[in-house]
């Protein structure tokens, strides 16, 4: 690149004076080509620019002078239009060769037979083209074409600062450059929605290209790279990053571009041609970005998503532009583009402007999906490519219901989206209609319909949804929003407002389920080494149990909440009958110390523990006597008893819920509940993972013998739709059949068994 480096600081050099210059953007542009054709010695230069979408002849050194505002190109079309539209760059020994040549004769052009271009990019987006052309039929050096490529980016600042180019929707997107474009994904929370691309981590505008002081551009880059190898390498001692290992491999991509010299060289010989350490960072990624586009290879798509994900942190870093889309605040209608999101980050957006997230990772039940769920805000996973699909301002619709979005609709398409975005409400508002309806089988069976909840926010679906009540409440979500450890009395308050909203209605409060995917940055366990399975690792109870002083605080802080009244306490991810025993020996601990203070206390308590590590299974005999309640946490037990991390998105579709290993596993639990009520230990058994939230999984459920649902919000109504139209002791039958016979594909099995009863799915 030295060659390049020469050509483009000579001509950066002389454009910094032209830039300087009073004179109106069009003698600029003039004086540009004038200066780019001397010093690279080329007979014709020319630039085009984005005008009401059409590409035009704005200036030009060798071209007849009367094409100039005349000569105009759709994206797509010629070479100029085939650089805009693919926002690639051109290099050709014999123009009128390419299949993509149209041949303009008002410019003259057709003495020149070599032809190379590259965009003028902004934010992605081809706003002009920069070309040269020669009358010897030769391809330009490489050096040569590094220096337009630099000339160019110099340019995108000059002509968007002169408002010379198509307008910005003031959303930080130019008008739509390329058509709709329909993506495919995995529906991660159903739901339709409509709004605008806004990238989590935004993009950084650069507001200057050309250096006043390359050695104070070549610190400015120093310092960042050492600013951000040092975040990376933090990444990846702490535990928080981690949900699976699918991101380790990530981390090590990233360790690995962070201290790859070349990278680090080419953004330094970029400065040395004349350019802002910014611009020098955004130069190299355009440039690996053109060469990738050219690479047809997932895998090497991937680790180019990983280098534009660093490029943006050393830019964020570089120009101080850091924080989220979150912390700027968004407009009204977004829709939220990430890699990936934890549940505290997700948390952060204003819920009423969020209309729908599309990630290109995630799976069913990340809680930041549950979270999701809970908010009700249809997320799309899995988008192979995504970053590069979308543009931030990009109108996007959302259909969470098809496993599908639309980025940049026609105007058809958003009609017969909103069509059926009213059809969708339409079946909500029948949903809500549902809210005081009982829930009772056709053959008499009342089912308990519950809800979960984490947040004070999350109590009002109680009353839209008529749910029985809260059958699990994650405490955890209060430490997750919360900067610190919350302090007793503000648990306090929230358990005691969250009783409150309930009346009568019995809510389940689960202990804090910390670890796994819900890191609490303040609350690390330094002792010992990063955990690799964090899931399976220092979490919810058993950090409750060495942290003492956590769980304790919190049995305090419940007992108080709910004096006078009954409370439900749970615990989470028990594995042995002791663990139980000792969380619920703090629980009593700090009821003798309320009732020796004669502080009023719950009226009655009961206790029960969550069935989510396999091994309590075996062990029912011995835990169903101690136990008030049982309630079956399905995405965590799903992950253990498949061996599948529930955050790994690579894993996201393999094992279905309705695999007979899960239902016989299930059905096991359902007959030794039942058991130990012949022998009078009565236990009420549940489910409160997202399986039985969906409608098929539910109906399974039912079969099984569970009568005790808890489940996201949005669920409640469906479900209490399905519940209405089942007769329990048919598919109780049918499901005895299946278990002990599995068929091939107890999904479709399931789906037909309910069709031929006219019992359809939404
Ligand atoms: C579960 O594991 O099924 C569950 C309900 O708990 P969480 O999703 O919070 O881990
Ligand atoms: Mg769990």
């Amino acid at each position: 690149m030295t060659g390049g480096v020469t050509a483009a600081r000579t001509i950066l050099t002389r454009l910094h004076e032209v830039m300087a210059s009073r004179s109106n953007a069009q003698a600029k542009l003039n004086t540009t080509v004038e200066v780019i054709a001397e010093c690279l010695d080329s007979e014709v230069c020319s630039i085009y620019l984005l005008r009401e979408a059409m590409l035009e002849l704005y200036a030009t050194h060798g071209l007849a002078q009367e094409a100039v505002h005349v000569t105009r190109m759709a994206l797509g079309e010629g070479l100029v239009g085939t650089i805009g539209g693919e926002v690639a760059t051109l290099n050709l020994a014999e123009a009128a060769a390419h299949p993509d040549f149209s041949y303009r004769p008002e410019t003259g052009e057709e003495k020149f037979h070599s032809f190379a271009g590259v965009p003028i990019v902004r934010r992605e987006r081809a706003v002009g083209v920069l070309c040269v052309q020669h009358v010897e039929p030769r391809r330009y050096e490489e050096v040569e074409i590094e220096a337009l490529q630099t000339v160019a980016m110099v340019l995108a600042e000059m002509i968007t600062n002169a408002g010379l180019v198509d307008e910005e929707d003031g959303f930080g997107a130019a008008a739509a450059q390329t058509g709709p474009l329909p993506v495919k994904g995995l529906t991660l929370v159903k739901g339709l929605a409509s709004g605008h691309a806004v990238y989590h981590q935004p993009r950084i505008t650069i507001e200057h290209t050309m250096a006043e002081d390359v050695e104070a551009e070549r610190q400015r880059v120093y310092l960042a790279f050492d600013k951000m190898r040092a975040q990376i390498d933090r990444m990846a001692r702490e535990v928080e990053f981690g949900v699976g290992g699918e991101h380790e491999e990530v981390l090590e991509t990233y360790k690995m571009f962070a201290y790859d010299e070349g990278w680090a060289r080419r953004i330094n010989e970029a400065i040395d041609s004349g350019l802002t350490a910014e611009a020098a960072i955004e130069r190299v990624q355009q440039r690996t970005r053109m060469r990738m586009r050219q690479i047809d290879d997932a895998l090497l798509a991937d680790r180019m998503h990983d280098l534009e994900d660093l490029s943006n942190r050393l830019l964020r870093t570089v120009s101080g532009q850091l924080g989220t889309a979150a912390s700027k605040g968004l407009r009204a209608d977004s829709i939220l583009i990430a890699r990936n999101l934890g549940p505290a980050e997700l948390l952060e957006y204003d819920k009423r402007r969020l209309k729908g997230v599309i990630l290109e990772d995630g799976s069913l039940t990340a809680h930041v999906v549950i979270v999701a769920r809970a908010m009700g805000i249809p997320v799309l996973g899995r988008v192979r490519g995504l970053r590069g699909l979308i543009h931030e301002g990009d109108h996007v619709l959302l259909d969470g219901d098809q496993a599908s979005a639309i980025v940049r609709p026609a105007a058809a398409m958003i009609e017969a989206f909103e069509a059926r975005f009213a059809k969708s409400r339409e079946r909500q508002a029948a949903y809500a209609a549902l809210r005081d309806v009982e829930p009772c089988t056709r053959d008499g069976h009342r089912i308990t319909v519950m809800m979960n909840a984490g947040l004070r926010e999350d109590m009002t679906n109680l009353a839209l949804t008529g749910a029985d009540g809260v059958g699990l409440f994650r405490t955890e979500f209060q430490f997750l929003v919360s900067a610190t450890l919350p302090s007793r009395e503000r648990q306090t308050r929230l358990y005691r407002e969250v009783l409150d909203v309930a009346g009568n209605r019995p809510v389940v409060f689960r202990t804090v389920d910390i670890g796994g995917d819900k890191q609490l940055p303040y609350l690390r366990h330094d002792d010992g080494p990063a955990e690799e399975n964090p899931a399976m690792g220092w979490r919810a109870l058993r950090v409750a149990l060495e942290r003492d002083g956590l769980l304790k605080v919190q049995a305090r802080a419940l007992l108080e909440a709910a004096a006078g009244r009954t409370l439900h306490v749970m615990f989470p991810m028990v594995a042995e009958p002791w663990e139980f025993d000792a969380a619920r020996a703090m629980f009593d601990s700090q009821l003798a110390f309320l009732k020796q203070r004669r502080k009023m206390v719950p009226e009655v308590i009961r206790y029960g523990a969550m069935l989510e590590v396999p091994a309590l299974a075996e062990m029912l005999d011995v835990m169903l006597p101690r136990l008030q309640f049982l309630s079956i946490g399905t995405n965590d037990l799903t992950q253990f008893l498949f061996a599948a991390d529930r955050a790994n998105p690579k894993l996201a579709e393999r094992y279905d819920w309705l695999s007979p290993a899960i239902l016989r596993f299930l059905a096991r639990v359902v007959g030794a509940v039942a058991r130990a009520r012949t022998q009078g230990h009565s236990v009420d058994l549940g489910v409160c993972g997202e399986m039985g939230g969906r409608q098929v999984e539910a109906l399974a459920l039912l079969g099984l013998g569970i009568r005790r649902l808890s489940i996201t919000p949005a669920a409640v109504g469906p479900i209490k739709a399905l519940i209405s139209k089942i007769d329990l002791g048919e598919i109780e039958a049918a499901m005895a059949g299946w278990l002990a016979t599995p068929p091939d594909d107890l999904r479709s099995e399931l789906v037909a068994w309910a069709h031929a009863r006219h019992i359809a799915f939404d």
